[in-house]
């Protein structure tokens, strides 16, 4: 019988950009939930102790690893010290992104570069590197050694965006990036679920979190934001963790290929909302 209060009891779940924002919640959420969490970070590593200690204090266990998911080697070095410490991997959450936003006519190929590296190129390496890791682990898996409980033998959930169907003026790279993403999920997900390996991604709206703090931290562009959101609220870190949560529990094993968009109904066409 499973304690379905722990469902992530002995499985390990890395979570990139996991020093702040919606990777920290995720994080925190499945430390939670039982999992052994591998707190990925960038730059800041006091956001990142300080979502380890706050996976400590729920009960969970968890290491910090600094990975710069764009770069191979480092991706590389992230799953070695995963491997090393927990001895296997059950879920990818590839979320670490960047926004390096500029009107079109004046981005630099540095611009758009910097950010298909990091939420494109980044997001491919960790879950082929995920993929690569589930399937060598896979006979323990069958032959019902593993302690993990899970029906797949690996999850991957990425983070994309509403901007992978709501085009973004002033943001082409990241919307283009976001829209990699779908696609790449998508594809993914037909590839590999013969191996039972699910792929699905999270689409968030407007989350509040330091990649948006330019929008919500002034009372009037927070009130234009409302207008977007039919909903009426700013959505928060923990809506998105509990759906990615969700996503990465057997709960939803048989959901594949599938895009779970978080955002209180910003892709709703709101502006129709009054007979348009
Ligand atoms: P955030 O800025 O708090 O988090 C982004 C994290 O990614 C940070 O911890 C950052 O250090 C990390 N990161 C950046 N470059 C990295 C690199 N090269 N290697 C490793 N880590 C790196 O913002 P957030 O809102 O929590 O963003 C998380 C994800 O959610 C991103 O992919 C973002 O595009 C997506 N998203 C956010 C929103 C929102 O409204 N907040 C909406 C849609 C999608």
């Amino acid at each position: 019988m499973i304690d379905s209060s722990l469902k992530f009891k002995g499985q390990t779940v890395i979570v990139t950009g996991s020093s702040s924002g919606i990777g920290q919640a995720c994080a925190i959420y499945f430390g939670g939930l039982g999992a052994n969490v591998v707190v990925n970070y960038h730059s800041n590593k006091e956001e990142a102790n300080e979502t380890l200690k706050q996976i400590k204090n729920g009960g969970g266990d968890g290491i910090i690893v600094k990975a710069d998911v764009s770069k191979e080697e480092d991706v590389l070095s992230m799953f070695e010290q995963t491997i090393k410490k927990f001895g296997r991997l059950d879920v990818m959450v590839s979320n670490a992104g960047l926004q390096v936003d500029s009107p079109f006519l004046e981005m630099t190929t540095k611009q758009w570069q910097k950010v298909i590296d990091v939420n494109l190129t980044g997001q491919f390496i960790c879950i082929r590197e995920a993929a690569k890791q589930f399937v060598k682990q896979a006979p323990d898996e069958y032959k019902g050694k593993a302690i993990n409980t899970s029906r797949a033998i690996g999850k991957i959930v990425m983070m994309s965006s509403v901007h992978d169907v709501i085009p973004w003026a002033g943001h082409v790279n990241y919307a283009a990036s976001k829209g990699g993403v779908s696609m790449m999920m998508k594809s993914v997900s037909q590839e590999l679920a013969p191996y039972k390996i699910r792929v699905n991604s999270i689409s968030p709206g407007a989350i509040q979190t330091a990649i948006n703090k330019a929008v919500w931290s002034k009372q009037e562009s927070l009130k234009e934001l409302m207008n977007l959101i039919p909903y009426r609220r700013i959505g928060t870190a923990e809506d998105v963790a509990k759906a990615v949560a969700w996503l990465a529990s057997d709960e939803s094993d048989y959901v594949n290929g599938e895009t779970l968009y978080i955002d209180g109904g910003m892709t709703l066409y709101p502006e129709f909302a009054d007979n348009g």
